[in-house]
């Protein structure tokens, strides 16, 4: 099977590595030559322009995009790739994006007689490049089972969302409460310090208590509580402030369009923005504990 992928970034490089792994021809596209010249060492064929995908007759289009307006660009753009790709090819788009973007491309796409799937994911670079990554797939069942070969050799977990967009709307679900609950550990741990508790045994409590989550267990903000954790080496490495910022943003653009609350979503917001002013956009969002406790 020949697989055009486009965006060879952080998330990209190492998920069209995993593919040449597992066998797939691949050709690839980026902006950025350096991240080209990586892949085509690994045994993929670059191409000059995405439409060039086109000529080469590929089955499959992955895109691995930083955000909306990159993918609308790429496939709706005036010279845009869905006019030139051949019928019934599968387009699969892993980026992060707002669920009605998502919808919009994959209404052209489909009236051009392509198949869309949306498939976000996360995981992080770690699970791009261990090819563990969970991937969250909006699309038809007959494209899914199409996708499924494909997004098991960069992925663990392949759950299929329902329909399109569906797949951007559980990865901005997830992300808003990761973004929320990363603040409410932040805060109760601050606390629980300052009233004289020693945070690990704190950690210990929550972990073994109601109080317990991803944020406090796996990421937990306080320094020296865990090993091997942004915290403990000055919040360096791990998801970055601003990239939460992003999530959160999509999330609270789609729960305006549906006129959907989301109260704590938007204070968590804020709070990051105001964050991030202070300079701290590249720390990881588990430094939000700053705001809260000074070391
Ligand atoms: P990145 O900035 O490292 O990579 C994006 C790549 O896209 C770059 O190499 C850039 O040159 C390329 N690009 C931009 N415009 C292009 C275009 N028009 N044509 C071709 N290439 C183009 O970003 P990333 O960290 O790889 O993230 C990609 C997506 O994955 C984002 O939507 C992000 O939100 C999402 N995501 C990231 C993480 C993470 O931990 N980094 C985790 C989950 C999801």
């Amino acid at each position: 099977m020949h697989i055009g992928f486009l965006g060879l970034g952080n998330m990209g490089g190492p998920m069209a590595g995993n593919l040449i792994k597992a066998g797939f021809t691949l050709s690839v596209f980026d902006l950025s030559k350096d991240a080209v010249n990586k892949l085509v060492e690994q045994g993929a064929t670059a191409v000059t322009s995405p439409n060039q995908f086109a000529q080469q007759q590929v089955d499959v289009v992955i895109s691995m995009l930083p955000a909306a307006p990159h993918v609308k660009g790429v496939f709706l753009g005036e010279d845009g790739l869905l006019k030139h790709l051949q019928k019934s090819t599968l387009i699969i788009d892993c980026s992060t994006i707002d669920p009605h973007s998502a919808r919009e491309v994959n209404k052209v796409a489909t009236e051009l007689g392509h198949k869309m799937l949306d498939a976000p994911v996360s995981g992080g670079t770690m699970g791009a490049q261990a090819g563990t990554l969970t991937f969250m797939v909006g699309g038809t069942d007959a494209d899914f089972t199409s996708a499924k070969s494909i997004l098991a050799a960069m992925g663990k977990n392949i759950v299929h969302c329902g329909a399109c967009g569906n797949g951007q709307a559980a990865k901005v679900a997830n992300n808003m409460l990761l973004g929320i609950s990363m603040i409410g550990v932040a805060e109760a741990m601050a606390l629980g310090v300052s009233l004289g508790m020693d945070a690990k045994v704190l950690a210990g409590i929550i972990n073994t208590s109601s109080g317990r989550c991803w944020s406090s267990e796996i990421n937990n903000p306080f320094p020296g509580v865990l090993e091997n954790v942004p915290a403990s080496r000055g919040y360096t490495g791990g998801f970055g402030t601003d990239l939460m910022l992003k999530d959160l943003g999509l999330a609270t653009e789609a729960a305006k369009l549906c006129k959907q609350p989301v109260i704590m979503g938007g204070m968590a917001q804020q709070l990051y923005q105001a964050f991030s002013l202070q300079g701290n956009g590249q720390l990881d969002f588990s430094a939000i504990i700053k705001l809260y406790h000074k070391e």
